[in-house]
């Protein structure tokens, strides 16, 4: 078992850790070269979000924006557009106003200096260790959500993370066992082992390069490590929306600027009021944020999609309108615009709505006289 007081055993665990990993690590595009600009965006892609996902996205971003500079000066549309399907938009949108507030002040590069790096906008102290540790290669110790875990079987630590002792802890020995000379790959791989070897369910003890030090699995209490929390329900949220067509185009409006998908576009609706049914709250919403009345909807595709804690089902319908309409009153938006099915593709949506716009896609609609 790690003694974290014993240098012969956490330089046993250092060589092991730091050997699995450069024979095992994934060869993800921002470890090619490890550019600081490079280094953090793969951080912000990477909360909350799967790595081979980040990857994917990764790489049409630096295509599209290859440093500070192209971020900054690309259009709020374009970097929503680069980053739609990610979700959290707005860490898209605060990496463009770092890149700016970087620009304003003279750097032309992500800075290696703690407080710069928190100042900015969308960097908390974990995202500035990290690119403090991964992108510039300094002793500092991190303890994400894979870590935690890893130690908490390391250690067969018996209390809830949460608790703010635990996380005391495990901080003490993220630092403990943090390679001075090699920060970067060690920090990397404590991660890369919780991620592929130290898994949540059923991890890979057979194949883990530090199964010598582990205390859980002396113990025989890894399917207790960490100690099980209540699982949290799914809080279900049901929507409608009205897809408008008026001679082959399509009514779209954009998000206003401080709401959840702030400058996101969508078709009007909303959620359902009490005792409503969705084509009732589909009519009402339409009526509110455009002060159009459609007599007529048709039931066109209910999708269904999850963020955090929420399963949000939407209905979406389709509407005609027969008559040129007034100007749209817009109280749920900052700008509408009325577009055909192929530029449709062009606006970046929240999940629920991008997938009643390819849905869309796939239909033939009879052409309008
Ligand atoms: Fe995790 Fe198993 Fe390795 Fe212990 S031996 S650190 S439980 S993979």
């Amino acid at each position: 078992m790690i003694d974290k007081d014993n240098a012969a055993d956490i330089a046993d665990f250092r060589q092991r850790l730091l050997a699995w990993f450069l024979q095992f690590q994934r060869p993800l595009p921002w470890r090619e070269q490890y550019r600081p600009y490079e280094v953090w965006i793969s951080e912000i892609m990477g909360q909350q979000t799967q790595m081979e996902r980040v990857a994917q996205y990764f790489r049409r971003w630096v295509e599209q924006f290859p440093d500070v500079a192209s971020v900054a000066s690309a259009s709020e549309q374009a970097v929503l557009k680069a980053w739609e399907g990610l979700g959290y938009y707005s860490r898209a949108r605060n990496i463009q106003r770092a890149a700016r507030q970087l620009l304003d002040a003279g750097l032309p590069d992500i800075p290696a200096d703690y407080d710069q790096l928190l100042a900015l906008p969308g960097i908390g102290p974990y995202t500035a260790a990290a690119i403090l540790s991964i992108a510039f290669n300094r002793p500092v110790a991190l303890c994400d959500a894979n870590i935690e875990r890893l130690f908490a079987r390391l250690a067969d630590i018996d209390r809830p993370l949460k608790q703010a002792a635990t996380r005391k802890r495990l901080a003490a020995m993220a630092q403990a066992l943090l390679d001075p000379h090699q920060p970067r790959h060690f920090n990397q791989a404590l991660m890369e082992l919780g991620a592929l070897v130290c898994v949540p369910r059923k991890p890979a003890c057979n194949v883990c390069p530090v199964h010598m030090h582990c205390r859980a699995l002396k113990n025989d209490t890894i399917e207790f490590r960490p100690l099980p929390t209540g699982k949290q329900r799914k809080i279900e949220i049901v929507m409608a929306c009205v897809i408008l067509r008026y001679r082959d185009r399509f009514f779209i409006q954009q998000r206003l600027a401080d709401d959840i998908w702030g400058g996101l576009w969508e078709f009007p609706g909303g959620r359902l009021e009490e005792g409503e049914s969705p084509r009732q709250a589909a009519m009402r919403e339409i009526a509110e944020e455009t002060g159009w009345r459609v007599r007529q909807l048709e039931p066109f595709q209910t999708v269904v999609h999850h963020y955090t804690r929420y399963r949000v089902t939407l209905h979406g319908f389709i509407g005609e309108l027969k008559i040129d309409p007034p100007a749209p009153l817009l109280t749920a938006a900052q700008q509408a615009v009325w577009v055909s099915l192929e530029e449709l593709e062009d606006y970046p949506y929240p999940a629920g709505h991008r997938q009643l716009v390819a849905a869309l896609r796939r239909v033939k609609f009879p052409e309008s006289r």
